[in-house]
């Protein structure tokens, strides 16, 4: 522990952040920098509790209170060692995790009640924001360079999807010399990091560094390669050793109401990626672009990708009075996003039906306010109804898994499905979707097998839509666990979390 009186002493500083006026102008991100002497004192508020809540509440059981200390003594190279330790790609998390380490700090026991907002003002450590500046200190200063394997083992591994889960596979497995392809579909690779995930949140040249970084090491990208459509399963088989299945959980949840097809109505995963694309350089084709500009906007769903569609439309100039709905009984979590708007966010709202000019374009939404009961579930309260108008309905309500098509298709994997007690085939679960929505994902053993031997999965697509941190925590525990497969040992590590979920 640095400073023994840190958290008497100084205050927990808010992120300093960019002026809303200023932000909404442009795609860059909103978070900026704290000084070196800030962070340093925001570090020193650790307490080192001995028993750290933060390491456990993170799920790569980052080392936390161990590079507070670090930072706080200005030994900034030995505090990205121990980062390193657990994650590969701490700039990600230190910008983008929901920090649940945050909620866990022992520091939150003392807080003040807001008296105007009625709300508990927290007092956690930066923990997240110290994250991000070890990280960027060590791109700064050139600390962080390629780690090639120092030899050989002959063995090759193909990852299927370049997400975060499959980037931190590809790296651990790579490291230990493994030759290691990545396929990926899409044109540039990062999965939900590069084509989800805007870049006033995560600027992507984080990303393209560390594509960089592991080229370097010598892991191959093949981009523009749907696995299960252009090259089929059964011949990777053939070619390598091993396989891992991390391809995500893009099977977006519908919505189920009158009107869900008028023009002015999109899910968000086909708004998300050309914002993304417009803002890294691509000229969309005639008529593709989903425009904004002046108009009235509401989000349906309050999780992270509402609020990122949020902050696109507040970039795209948007009418300023945004509505979001959400059918469960949560209110939207508040982000950046949310200042720059005049928001009608409200929670228990289902939307019945959407209304149409005589030209099929939405014109309003049509809600009824719900109770939720236990046992019972979801109650309509039928006096509630209320419209709204909207000339642009983005549709976030949640994904339901992987995409089943194609590769999984052809492997008929056995899956785990909300509800069911007992795995489905990919076939079987295809029936049963003709009828419902129900969420899954792809069975796995505890060794991240699936029920095909020598293929594996990690990420979403097996743990179901999640985190960032999740992602690269299934992507490093997956690696050791092929390592294992392959070499009969592995000297990859295995994070705390690991062992408490075994
Ligand atoms: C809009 C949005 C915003 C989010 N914001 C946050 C956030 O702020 N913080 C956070 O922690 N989490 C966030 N998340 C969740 C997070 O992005 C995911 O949990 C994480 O990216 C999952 O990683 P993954 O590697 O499993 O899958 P993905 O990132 O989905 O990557 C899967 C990759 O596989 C590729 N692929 C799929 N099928 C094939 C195939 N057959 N052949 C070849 N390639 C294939 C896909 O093109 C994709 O590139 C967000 C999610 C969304 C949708
Ligand atoms: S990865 Fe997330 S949970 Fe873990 S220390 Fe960083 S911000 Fe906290």
């Amino acid at each position: 522990m640095g400073k023994d009186t840190g958290f008497i002493e100084f205050e927990k500083q808010a992120v300093p952040r960019r002026e809303i006026r200023e932000r909404v102008q442009d795609f860059r991100e909103y978070d900026l920098n704290y000084s070196d002497n800030d962070i340093r004192q925001q570090a020193s508020r650790c307490m080192d509790c001995g028993i750290p809540f933060c390491h456990m509440g993170c799920p790569l059981g980052n080392m936390i209170p161990d590079w507070n200390d670090l930072v706080y003594r200005d030994q900034w190279q030995d505090a990205l060692g121990a980062l390193h330790s657990t994650n590969n790609f701490p700039e990600f998390t230190g910008r983008i995790c929901p920090a649940p380490c945050e909620d866990s700090c022992v520091l939150n026991e003392h807080y003040t009640l807001d008296p105007e907002e009625k709300i508990k003002k927290k007092h956690a450590v930066t923990i997240e924001q110290i994250e991000k500046h070890i990280a960027e200190r060590g791109w700064e200063e050139g600390w962080i360079q390629p780690q090639p394997p120092k030899k050989e083992t002959g063995k090759k591994v193909a990852v299927i999807g370049s997400g975060p889960a499959g980037l931190a596979a590809a790296q651990q497995l790579r490291r230990v010399g493994h030759q290691v392809t990545v396929f990926e579909k899409d044109d540039r690779l990062g999965g939900l990091l590069v084509y989800g995930i805007p870049d006033f949140k995560l600027d992507k040249i984080h990303v393209q560094r560390r594509i960089d970084q592991m080229t370097q090491e010598g892991v191959e990208f093949k981009t523009g390669i749907e696995i299960g459509k252009d090259l089929k399963i059964s011949d990777l088989r053939k070619q390598f050793d091993a396989l891992l299945i991390a391809i995500g959980a893009q099977h977006a949840r519908k919505l189920e109401a009158e009107g869900n097809n008028l023009t002015g109505v999109h899910y968000a995963m086909d708004y998300l990626p050309q914002r993304n694309r417009e803002v890294a350089g691509d000229v969309l084709k005639d008529g593709e672009k989903i425009e904004a500009s002046g108009k009235k906007a509401v989000i349906l769903g309050g999780g992270f990708t509402a609020a990122d569609c949020l902050g696109n439309l507040n970039r795209q100039g948007v009418h300023p009075e945004v509505c979001q709905f959400e059918l469960v009984d949560m209110l939207p979590r508040p982000t950046p996003v949310h200042e720059e708007a005049q928001m009608d966010s409200r929670a228990n709202i289902l939307t019945e039906s959407l209304s149409g000019s005589s030209e099929g374009n939405v014109q309003s939404l049509n809600a009824v306010k719900v109770q939720w009961e236990k046992g019972s579930g979801m109650k309509r309260l039928e006096d509630t109804r209320f419209s709204v108008n909207a000339d642009l309905v983005l549709l976030a309500l949640g994904f339901l898994g992987p995409s089943l098509e194609g590769l999984l298709q052809e492997l008929n994997l056995e899956m785990d499905v909300r509800g069911k007690n007992q795995a489905l085939r990919v076939q079987e679960l295809q029936k049963l979707m003709r009828d419902g929505q129900p969420m899954f994902q792809v069975r796995a053993d505890q060794n991240f097998m699936t029920s095909c031997d020598g293929v594996f999965v990690a990420g979403d697509a097996k743990r179901g839509a999640s985190l960032v941190v999740w992602a690269i925590w299934e992507g490093r525990e997956a690696a050791r666990c092929i390592d294992l497969y392959l070499m009969g040992e592995s000297n990859l590590p295995s994070s705390p979390q690991a062992e408490m979920l075994a």
